[in-house]
């Protein structure tokens, strides 16, 4: 039998990669829509496992499913880890992912080649109508970039190079991405996280 799980997001590129990262599990993913959730849970928390598991746990509770809520970002080295938690929200309320990449580019103006090193973490939270929570977490390296170049994928993608592919995230196809990605990753790791949670 497959156990419904809600994916709790309202980022329909992340639900993408998740049914494709998921399929091989005996899930059947729903989304907010599919089950009429329109509640928008606040990302006070501060670390991304925080937030992982508020947004897991509201939205468990809130759809009586077993919900599964990541939050992910992206760390610059140069600039202490920034932009981190706040990478959704880095050039201000309602910016776009063009901004937030042009913004992050202009931080970095005059930072050589070899001092762009970042990382792309995520964390997932799974949890229970009950309020049991379990995670796993990942990440995937790379530099970046002084522009942007490729159109797949979404976010910082088109400024994340990997070094060794040659090529920026967003020139990736869904699979290549997903097979690298910290969220890639960190699905790796979900199985384990479904048993001990007894799922
Ligand atoms: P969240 O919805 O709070 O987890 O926001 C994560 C933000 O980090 C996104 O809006 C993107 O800006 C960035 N981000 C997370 N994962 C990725 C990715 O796979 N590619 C590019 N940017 C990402």
């Amino acid at each position: 039998m497959r156990r419904r799980v809600l994916l709790a997001t309202n980022n329909s590129a992340k639900v993408d990669e998740y049914r494709s990262l998921l399929q091989s599990l005996p899930l059947e993913l729903v989304t907010l829509g599919d089950v009429g959730i329109t509640t928008v849970v606040d990302e006070v928390g501060e670390s991304l496992e925080e937030n992982a598991r508020l947004k897991a746990t509201i939205l468990a509770a809130e759809g009586r499913l077993v919900a599964l809520a990541d939050d992910s970002g992206l760390e610059v080295d140069a600039l202490g880890g920034e932009p981190g938690r706040m990478s959704a929200r880095y050039a201000g309320e309602g910016a776009s992912d063009n901004d937030r990449v042009k913004y992050l580019l202009s931080r970095l103006e005059g930072v050589p080649w070899g001092g762009r090193s970042a990382r792309f973490r995520c964390v997932i939270a799974v949890a229970t109508p009950e309020g049991e929570v379990g995670f796993c977490s990942g990440e995937c390296r790379g530099v970046i970039t002084l522009a942007p170049k490729g159109e797949a994928g979404f976010g910082y993608d088109p400024i994340f190079y990997l070094p060794e592919w040659g090529k920026t995230m967003a020139e990736l196809s869904p699979e290549v991405k997903n097979r690298v990605s910290h969220r890639g990753q960190a699905a790796l790791k979900l199985p384990q996280v479904l048993m001990r949670l007894g799922l």
